[in-house]
């Protein structure tokens, strides 16, 4: 049956990746980034997907989020992806900490996948086993750090993963099923050109993870392969 889906970010990158995905798939697509007029490659797509919506949001404008009810037609949605994501400056070591630098990694990262999620509860609630995805990283893993260094990114990362392991068990008796993914290593404007998958693979790959979501899956953080990543 087609769904409905929401994606976050959805005019670059991974998350146009994801549009492309879905249509493909038959599903009716809202596609959410900030400057609709600029989105060419979703214009583009519009002209000939009928089922393709093209919505303003900044994750981060409250203003913009508030909106999104009103945009999506208070529709039931049953998938949404977070994807909007920002890597922030790069080289910020210790010793050169910047809080308003990391406090601009956290709204887009951390914040506001909450906070776009909270906005969509009662559309995720109109949908029978309704799930939502938010776009993480390894970088966010404790386990994982190796390297050290990338504060911003990281934390921001590691704080969206809790985050959405307290909306996988408080939406658990509603059979709202939550996931944290590591996209891979992506080639996107994010990845650079040396990044080890395309879109397209990284895409059909959790695609695949997200149709078999269950409640058994649901609060996990998973690699886009669909194997489990330690927090
Ligand atoms: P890109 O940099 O290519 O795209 C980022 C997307 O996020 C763009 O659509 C951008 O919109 C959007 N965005 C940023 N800030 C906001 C905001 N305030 N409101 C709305 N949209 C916003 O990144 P990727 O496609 O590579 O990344 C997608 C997700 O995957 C991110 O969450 C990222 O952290 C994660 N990820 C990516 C990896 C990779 O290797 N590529 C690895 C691990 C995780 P705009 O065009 O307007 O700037």
């Amino acid at each position: 049956m087609a769904k409905h889906v929401v994606i976050t970010g959805a005019n670059r990158g991974i998350g146009l990746g994801f549009v492309k995905y879905y249509l493909a798939n038959g599903d009716s697509v809202s596609a959410c980034c900030r400057q609709p007029a600029q989105a060419s490659a979703l214009i583009q797509l519009a002209e000939s997907h009928p089922n393709l919506t093209i919505i303003q949001l900044d994750v981060t404008d409250e203003t913009s989020v508030q909106a999104l009810p009103r945009h999506l037609n208070d529709a039931p949605i049953d998938l949404l992806i977070n994807n909007a994501g920002y890597y922030g400056p790069k080289g910020i070591g210790f010793g050169q900490l910047h809080a308003p630098e990391w406090q601009k990694v956290l709204a887009v990262n951390t914040i506001a996948p909450l906070m776009v999620t909270q906005t969509c509860y009662p559309m995720l609630q109109k949908a029978t086993n309704a799930k939502v995805v938010c776009i993480s990283s390894k970088m966010g893993s404790m386990a994982d750090n190796q390297s050290g260094g990338s504060y911003l990114y990281r934390s921001s990362k590691a704080g969206l993963n809790a985050a959405l392991k307290s909306l996988a068990i408080d939406l658990s008796s509603e059979e709202i099923y939550c996931v944290a993914f590591h996209p891979g290593w992506v080639q996107t404007d994010m990845g650079g050109p040396n990044a080890l998958i395309t879109v397209n693979e990284a895409v059909a790959q959790m695609a695949e993870c997200i149709d078999k979501l269950d409640a058994g899956q649901s609060g996990l953080f998973l690699n886009f392969d669909g194997q489990v990543i330690p927090w």
